[in-house]
């Protein structure tokens, strides 16, 4: 539909990218991060968490499946690649209906829980310092916000 693609030429243009985006969320929103290891999306949420506010250092939740950040709004990060081959539900409609951004890495092993207004944003390596970053909305919301971001 309105996918949008963003090459990024060092980790602080992901940043920045993020920030931005972060800018213009709102409670609610759900974004779904895809991308090989290394790929950058966990580089990513860090710059989400900076756009928020958040004072806290961004780690990778993998052992803990979400985690929670305190910025301008909560931001609720999600690892869930524990769950594949599980239907475990850990209350995600709560995070997806709540006050905060959640951003969600290895949402293909949720796929039922997730809402249908989303932003995807898949991450592509090109070589060691440069990535080519889509986005990619569901619903009018995040169509928009993808047409704001540059
Ligand atoms: P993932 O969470 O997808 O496994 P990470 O964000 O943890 O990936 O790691 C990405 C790595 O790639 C980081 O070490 C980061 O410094 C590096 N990197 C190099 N160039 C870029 C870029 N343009 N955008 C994002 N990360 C980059
Ligand atoms: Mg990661």
């Amino acid at each position: 539909m309105s996918s949008k693609q963003i090459q990024t030429n060092t980790e602080e243009e992901t940043l920045k990218i993020a920030q931005r985006l972060a800018n213009l969320v709102k409670p609610g929103d759900v974004i779904t991060l895809e991308g090989d290891l290394g790929a950058g999306k966990t580089t990513f949420t860090k710059g989400l968490a900076q756009g928020l506010g958040v004072k806290r250092t961004v780690s990778s939740p993998t052992f803990t499946i979400v985690k929670e950040y305190e910025g301008q709004i909560p931001l609720y990060h999600m690892d869930v690649y524990r769950l594949e081959n599980s239907d475990e539900d850990i209350g995600f409609e709560e995070y997806f209906n709540g006050s905060g951004l959640t951003v969600v890495e290895w949402a293909q092993f949720i796929e039922e829980y997730l809402p249908n207004e989303i932003l995807t944003i898949h991450f592509n390596y090109i070589d060691e310092h440069s990535r080519l970053i889509e986005f990619k909305p569901k619903g009018s919301h995040f169509e928009d916000i993808v047409s704001k971001l540059g």
